[in-house]
């Protein structure tokens, strides 16, 4: 067992238990056992506090921090606002030697000293970077395949970059790794990198606030994500307390939203009830159901399909402008038909009738990466149209001609004479009809 301090801040305990307790349970299976230390206050917030008084704002921190630097362990939090605070004093009281030496003149009476020897991480960057994308996604039982998810990051998780750096402050790409490795489709979004608007909230201006969650919300809806995903408490306010504030508006959003935990503990076997989901002022309940029905789509695409490697694929897209078919006809898209199917339209598909432009050029396998390729799926699917009745007449046709014959083209005897070519042997079109008239019906 690993020993950890977890600073759960303010928000978590007194509003959103439920996140402390998905948040507990990975810990838990990836063999963390949570230290808890007394003492903790505020870290402070630094919108609120900072301003009036930055001693305060430093002392009260680097206090905080002393807490478990004295147990001799390192600090996850789940909090952006908390991380963010505790970065900004890491880093400014590690070169402003003197301010710290004061500090810690005030921390004696409590026999506390902060020296900046702890480690301070963020509950996604103790995953990802900790943990490893790898090893999580190995610990997966219920994947999210076929699930559409938004990712919300929150600025305090990646800004300022001085004081925090872990990944990329405009163009973050871990937690979504991470969601990837959990089994689902991350979407991307236009107001993925805004912030989520809810310190305007504490400052009185509540309007702006909900326009802030609104145009998020929207936008996300409009990408058909099941569910947005969040790391930090306050924008899990803001997306959830205030969204239903929406809905009782009668406002036209219904985003589920999730803390990165309760999705890992979920994809790691946990129930929703163990969890507390229900206590989510919106309904999670369209995602779970969506997640239920995804599951059982994937048990019967498994009777056809290598399911993970189709997964990757719609993941990958990165030949899908390759494709010689649809540089003519831009109606083909082979790389969505892959995503029709991964989101469980598999009757859609094989009645569509599109998937039968695939020329099966293997131009795609060729040009992939991974050797994955679509021609093999086309060719499956065309197998799947052709024994549900739905393969177009032209097929049909050619296969009952064949049956008969045992060829698709008659020799054209005249123009053979022409040219001086002798005729052809007979062909073996009856012993081939013999030979298949054998096979029993599903074979043929
Ligand atoms: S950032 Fe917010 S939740 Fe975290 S300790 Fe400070 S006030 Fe509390
Ligand atoms: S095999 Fe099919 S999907 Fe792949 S490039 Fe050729 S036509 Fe396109
Ligand atoms: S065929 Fe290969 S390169 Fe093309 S989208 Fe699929 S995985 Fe990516």
């Amino acid at each position: 067992m690993n020993d950890l301090a977890v600073f759960w801040g303010c928000t978590i305990p007194a509003r959103f238990p439920f996140i402390e307790k998905s948040t507990r349970l990975v810990l838990g299976d990836m063999g963390v056992r949570v230290r808890e230390l007394e003492g903790h206050t505020c870290c402070p917030e630094g919108v609120l506090v900072k301003p009036s008084s930055e001693r305060a704002f430093y002392t009260a921190a680097a206090r905080n921090l002393a807490i478990v630097e004295k147990a001799g362990l390192d600090v996850v939090t789940p909090c952006n606002g908390c991380y963010s605070t505790f970065k900004e004093v890491s880093s400014h009281l590690i070169t402003h030697w003197r301010e710290r030496d004061a500090i810690n003149d005030r921390l004696s009476a409590e026999d506390l000293r902060y020296d900046g020897r702890l480690k301070v991480t963020h509950f996604a960057e103790w995953l990802t970077d900790g943990i490893g994308t790898g090893v999580v996604a190995s610990r997966i039982t219920r994947p999210l395949w076929g699930l559409r998810i938004a990712v919300h990051h929150g600025c305090h998780l990646l800004r300022p970059q001085p004081a925090v750096r872990w990944d990329d402050p405009l163009h973050p790409r871990k937690v979504e790794e991470l969601v990837t490795a959990l089994g689902a489709r991350v979407v991307d979004y236009p107001t993925r990198m805004q912030c989520c608007g809810g310190a305007l909230d504490r400052m009185g201006e509540r309007e702006s606030s909900l326009a802030f969650a609104r145009r998020k919300l929207t936008d996300v809806q409009r990408e058909e994500a099941d569910a947005l995903v969040v790391v930090c408490p306050s924008c899990f306010q803001q997306f959830d307390l205030n969204q239903a504030a929406l809905q009782r508006a009668k406002e036209d959003v219904n985003v589920p939203v999730l803390y990165l935990s309760e999705l890992v503990a979920l994809s790691m076997g946990h129930e929703p009830e163990e969890l507390g989901l229900d206590m989510h002022r919106v309904s999670v309940e369209p995602f779970l159901e969506k997640w239920g029905d995804r599951q059982a789509d994937r048990v019967r695409l498994e009777a056809f399909f290598d399911v993970s490697l189709l997964g990757r694929c719609y993941a990958c897209q990165a030949c899908k402008d390759d494709c010689p078919v649809c540089k003519v006809d831009p109606s083909f898209q082979p790389t969505e038909i892959v995503g029709d199917l991964v989101r469980g339209h598999l009757d859609d598909v094989i009645a569509g009738g599109g998937l039968w432009k695939c020329l099966e050029c293997y131009t795609c396998q060729e040009l992939c990466h991974s050797r994955i390729g679509m021609a093999g799926t086309f060719r499956k699917l065309k197998e799947l149209a052709m024994s549900a009745g739905s393969g177009p007449d032209p097929v049909s046709a050619a296969y009952r001609q064949f049956l008969e014959a045992g060829v698709l083209g008659k020799p054209k005897e005249s123009a053979r004479r022409k040219l001086g070519l002798d005729p052809l042997p007979p062909t073996g079109g009856d012993a081939v009809a013999r030979l298949l008239s054998n096979e029993p019906e599903e074979e043929r």
